[in-house]
């Protein structure tokens, strides 16, 4: 892992401005014996207070300091992922945020003629299919309150949420793409994160994993005196 984040930081260097903060974290970073088995976990978790406090001991940049720990650890999390799936059928994950890494999806696929809708994660890959009316994030499932922004028939769409402004965009894809890819899609298609953020919607910050793509239909409160 200290290896992976060595690597991490001396790219992240060579392409950021010289003399930035983040240049210099990332300098920093490139050669230091850094004790990284304590900030994997607020790295997962998107730990940033926790994060932070590290940044502040170690005397760096907590911005760039996540980018590199987040980018190290990529190559773990798409092994790990890539190990779970053949243990268990992934595909069938009931929840909103990603069943091996824990973060929010990046994008969809819309895979096949049907355009089955499958959640992928950028972080580590993993993907698992997802219903259309259904918002992954808060799980809002009315229908009326679901709504794609871009016209329907082109290969790429934004499916929005009008009860937690949440959007997730989604791209045709005929064959599952591998991280590699999924990673270039996700660059290629910021300018629907753009149309989207312009319009009001969000990626969401935190996972409530209580509540993260669970319908809303069916965690309804019964009504007073109903038969349990
Ligand atoms: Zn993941
Ligand atoms: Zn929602």
């Amino acid at each position: 892992m200290l290896e992976e984040t060595h690597r991490a930081a001396r790219n992240l260097a060579e392409t950021t401005e010289l003399g930035s903060p983040g240049q210099r974290t990332a300098e920093i970073l490139a050669t230091a014996p850094l004790d990284v088995g304590p900030l994997l976990g607020p790295v997962l978790d998107g730990d940033r207070a926790a994060l932070e406090r590290e940044a502040v001991r170690l005397q760096l940049e907590a911005g760039p300091l996540a980018q590199i720990l987040d980018l190290a650890l990529q190559p773990f999390l798409w092994e790990a992922a890539a190990q779970l799936a053949k243990l268990t059928d992934l595909d069938r994950w009931d929840r909103g945020y990603c069943p091996v890494c824990g973060a929010w999806p990046g994008l969809a696929g819309l895979v096949g003629p049907e355009k089955r809708r499958v959640l992928r994660c950028v972080r580590c890959a993993a993907a698992w299919s997802w219903g259309v009316l259904l918002c992954p994030y808060c799980g809002n499932d009315d229908h009326r309150r679901l709504r794609v922004l871009l016209e329907e028939g082109t290969s790429e769409r934004i499916d929005v949420c009008e009860e937690c402004h949440g959007y997730v965009k989604a791209v045709s894809a005929y064959t599952s793409v591998s991280a590699a890819q999924l990673i270039a899609e996700d660059v290629a298609t910021a300018d629907l994160d753009v149309i989207a953020t312009d319009g009001g919607y969000k990626r969401p910050g935190d996972v409530d994993v209580a509540t993260a793509g669970v319908p809303r239909s069916s965690r309804q409160p019964r009504p007073e005196g109903a038969p349990s």
